[in-house]
């Protein structure tokens, strides 16, 4: 790894190579810190037969504490106390990392060099600040291995990646093969940064954030560290219970496997070939309203069509997770073993992902595996023409299998109409049946598809939120789930495409004259007005029933990893660990105590808007004495008329 100035004063200027150091943190914790490297999928090299290739991926760098924390770099005189909060965080790390080494060293320096490194993160976070302002033409360009020199020379990119990569790439990089490089301006601007500060800030500021990115798996000390900081600068006290951290380690790492564990246990297969059938409902639905359609050009109508015959989907889970044959092939390069420790074995997953998906740049592979049955997820992929619906979602509250068929429709089905409908809106209108990128609209219908968008764009500008006084932006209008704070909501009404949740549901419905009918709204009333919009069909969403059913799957996959756990455990003797994520599980029990509390609040507000009424009709009641009696004192005084009584 090589030594860190900051505790090891043999260090010297002169063997600073940032090449080799990056590569060092790449190989161990895929930490790159000025960049990312990634294997994605290369949409020039799509398959026709499902199957993709990768690509290497330059990725933009990400500050050391993530976004939340970017308005205390950009103000730091304004956010002194924060920066101080920080500074301490920072030395109190270092003081444990030196301790746990048995090292020792001068406390002003450590400052001094703490100082220096937080005057970095400050300048990184107005590059990336900056950066959010570029053209977003900028933001994806194809380029070649030898490109990067231009714009980041201080690294060796060939022997980068000829090391980051497993030996099979070896000739494929030497002959400088295309890659993307995301945000190129960035990534120039980092190296300028880079190659003016001083090679011993640079270490320093490397070998930190390296030695943070443990901070979950080598004590408990580091850990209550950083939820001190979040609490004190986001304000945020919520401790997360370790299981939970575990869990998102386990999820996000190991996807199919747990998703497979949870799907035998909790998710009906039965459950899979009816969202099946509704996908193919609702598509022939589509299909019927665009036959019917009057104001498309014919041979725009018919590529339509086309475009919606070919709309795959992928329902509930990819054929893996049930399959045990295809998961253990899947899974076969991964060793875990269980006298290591968690962060090796952790390493151990993260260089397994980056060596399959570099594998994935020589030998193409199967866009089923684009979902897992962890990933709470609807969506639409433009370049696949696919919409995914994934099996989380097919359950309460958006699914029941012994539910009505008209309960199924009005919940998953509004969701799978919502995906299939971003295959026309206006970025899906320019992907064909295929997912290339084609303009298939004839002149004529295009205009009257935006002549008509517009009339919904003005029913929602219509539409006051958050403090009355704003609008939403109709323009950035179509769909999703919330239950927003106030500040959350101004932010959201500039930049979601998804407007808020009663929009969603109210004008959709106002939109439908069935609607109309069916609860006899009055002629002229809002929910059946005079005129009326509609592209080819509307979409309703529920909201943060999203969220709750995602903490249930959680739970549900908790349950099947602690019996795992419990199953292997007879050799294990219980280390302090495991004592305090029992003390958590307790805490956990504190959630039903307040709901306890909820429900006694409750009793209490009613008795209290009982009384309150009562006291009400008391004063109704002795009203007329009461006005008679101030009328006397107002003939008496005309000074103290009460304007209640006007
Ligand atoms: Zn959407």
């Amino acid at each position: 790894m090589g030594s860190w100035p900051m505790v090891d004063d043999s260090w010297e200027e002169s063997k600073y190579h940032l090449t080799n150091l990056l590569v060092n943190t790449t190989i161990t914790r895929h930490e790159s810190m000025f960049f990312d490297i990634q294997n994605t999928p290369d949409f020039l090299k799509r398959d026709k037969n499902n199957t993709d290739k990768a690509i290497i991926h330059v990725m933009s760098l990400k500050s050391m504490f993530g976004e939340k924390f970017h308005e205390i770099y950009l103000d730091p005189e304004w956010h002194n106390e924060e920066i101080d909060i920080i500074r301490e965080y920072l030395k109190m790390n270092v003081r444990h990392f030196m301790a746990d080494a048995g090292i020792s060293r001068n406390e002003s320096a450590i400052s001094d060099d703490i100082d220096e490194i937080i005057q970095f993160e400050t300048q990184i976070v107005n590059l990336l600040k900056e950066a959010s302002n570029n053209d977003p033409s900028d933001q994806l360009k194809f380029a070649r291995i030898s490109d990067l020199k231009e714009h980041f020379p201080l690294i060796n990119w060939e022997h980068f990646m000829v090391e980051v990569y497993p030996a099979a790439l070896e000739s494929y990089i030497l002959h400088n093969p295309r890659i993307v490089i995301q945000d190129t301006p960035l990534l120039t601007r980092v190296s300028e940064l880079v190659s003016k500060t001083e090679p011993r800030i640079i270490v320093n500021y490397v070998m930190l954030r390296y030695a943070l990115s443990w901070n979950n798996e080598i004590g408990t000390k580091y850990e209550l560290l950083w939820q001190a900081l979040e609490s004190n600068i986001l304000h945020e006290n919520k401790v997360e219970m370790r299981w939970k951290n575990c869990m998102d380690i386990a999820t996000k790492t190991m996807s199919h496997a747990t998703g497979a564990m949870w799907l035998r246990e909790y998710f009906d297969k039965e459950s899979k070939s009816i969202v099946d059938q509704i996908v193919t409902d609702i598509r022939m639905t589509f299909i019927e309203i665009l036959n019917e359609n009057k104001w498309m050009g014919n041979e725009t109508k018919q590529a339509a069509i086309v475009k919606v015959q070919q709309m795959t989907k992928h329902i509930a889970y990819p054929e893996l997770e049930i399959d045990d044959k295809k998961l253990d092939k899947y899974y076969k390069h991964l060793h875990i073993n269980p006298n290591l420790t968690f962060s090796d074995n952790y390493e151990q997953i993260l260089n397994w992902h980056f060596v399959k998906g570099a594998y994935h740049i020589l030998e193409p592979y199967e866009i089923e595996f684009i979902t897992n049955s962890n990933d709470f997820e609807a969506e639409y992929i433009q370049e696949k023409n696919t919409i995914v619906i994934s099996a989380p979602i097919i359950r309460a509250p958006f699914f029941d299998k012994d539910a009505p068929f008209s309960f199924n429709y009005a919940a998953i089905g509004s969701v799978i109409g919502h995906e299939l409908i971003h295959g026309f809106d206006h970025e899906g209108m320019y992907y064909d049946e295929k997912g290339e990128y084609r303009d298939w609209w004839d002149e004529s219908s295009k205009n009257e598809f935006y002549r008509r968008a517009e009339c919904i764009v003005k029913q929602y500008s219509r539409v006051k939120v958050v403090d009355k006084k704003h609008r939403i932006d109709g323009n950035q209008t179509l769909i999703w789930c919330q239950n927003y704070e106030i500040r959350q909501q101004f932010h959201r009404l500039q930049s979601d495409e998804h407007s808020p949740g009663f929009a969603r549901v109210n004008i959709p419905l106002a939109n439908m004259p069935e609607f109309a009918k069916a609860y006899a709204c009055p002629i002229g009333s809002r929910m059946n007005p005079s005129s009326r919009c509609t592209v080819w069909g509307d979409d309703v969403d529920p909201t943060t029933a999203y969220d709750d059913a995602k903490q249930i799957q959680m739970k549900e996959i908790a349950k099947l990893l602690l019996k795992k756990v419990h199953s292997a455990k007879s050799t294990i003797t219980e280390t302090p660990v495991m004592k305090s994520s029992k003390k958590k599980s307790k805490e956990e029990s504190g959630e039903f105590s307040n709901n306890r509390i909820l429900i006694w609040l409750t009793v209490v507000k009613i008795l209290l808007v009982l009384i309150i009424g009562i006291l009400g009709i008391l004063l109704i009641l002795t009203m007329p004495n009461r006005i008679v009696k101030l009328q006397r004192e107002n003939l008496s005084n005309q000074n103290h008329r009460m304007p209640l009584m006007n």
